[in-house]
């Protein structure tokens, strides 16, 4: 018996880097994986993939921008599977980095959108087919410059410090009334696309491969730590 088996678990930013590497880490240990992002194609591969391995999984293409999409989504699943195991939300952008006095209001207002906005929107549209789940999990992958400002990244920090409150007012709210537990997990440094826009002078080889990460993911998702739960993973050390 697989440790995710007759688990449901949906997975944003499911396309590329992260989400797509702990969609196929759970679907290997036995879940049923929905696989969101925008990116058709992309989504097509891994699922592709997953299949390949032996493991399970349905596309869900959705542009976090919209939050009908969501609304939707968390109606499918409801009528599917009538309840949802597990949420990791990967997804995100990140805005160019520059001084807050030269923020571009339209890429500002994209990143709080996607970030923050689709956030509220996702707990919104699953908080109830969570709490439906006898053990449902909820995992947020987070970032240091949530909580600790760093110059020229405002655009990426200030959407991700509320991206993180949202969630973990969220983890106090359901805690003694439901099963539903969160954790915050700081990725570290991973070889991703994101990484390469934030670092362009850096040799990818250089930072761990999404797989790694992704192995602890699907691990602290087995564990039964208390909500809200906060980890750094470090993989370069
Ligand atoms: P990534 O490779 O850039 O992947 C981002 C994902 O978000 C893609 O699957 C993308 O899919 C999806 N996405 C972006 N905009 C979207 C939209 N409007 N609607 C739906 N999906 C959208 O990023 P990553 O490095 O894997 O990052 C994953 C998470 O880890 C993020 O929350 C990031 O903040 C966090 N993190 C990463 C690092 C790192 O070193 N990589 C470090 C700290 C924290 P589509 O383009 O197909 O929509």
């Amino acid at each position: 018996m697989k440790p995710f088996e007759g688990q449901i678990a949906l997975v944003t930013g499911a396309s590329r880097g992260i989400g797509a590497a702990t969609a196929e880490a759970l679907a290997a240990q036995g879940a049923h994986v929905v696989l969101t992002a925008r990116d058709v194609k992309a989504l097509e591969a891994i699922e592709q993939r997953i299949f390949e391995a032996g493991g399970s999984a349905t596309l869900a293409p959705v542009d976090l921008k919209e939050t009908d999409g969501l609304t939707r989504l968390a109606g499918a699943i409801a009528e599917r599977w009538g309840q949802l195991d597990i949420l990791v939300h990967s997804a995100a952008v990140l805005p160019q980095a520059t001084a807050v006095v030269d923020l571009d209001q339209k890429a500002l207002s994209e990143a709080f959108n996607v970030n923050a906005l689709a956030s509220h929107a996702l707990l919104y549209s699953f908080d109830r087919l969570l709490r439906r789940s006898p053990d449902a999990r909820v995992l947020l992958l987070t970032s240091p410059v949530a909580r600790h400002a760093a110059a020229y990244w405002a655009g990426y920090a200030a959407t991700k410090a509320a991206q993180e409150m949202l969630f973990e007012c969220y983890a106090l709210e359901v805690r003694n009334v439901s099963k539903v537990r969160v954790a915050l997990v700081n990725p570290g440094a991973v070889r991703t696309a994101m990484r390469a826009k934030a670092f362009p002078g850096e040799d990818p080889q250089s930072v761990p491969p999404p797989e790694a990460v992704a192995e602890r993911l699907a691990a602290l998702l087995g564990e039964q730590f208390a909500s809200p739960y906060r980890e750094d993973v470090n993989l370069a050390s």
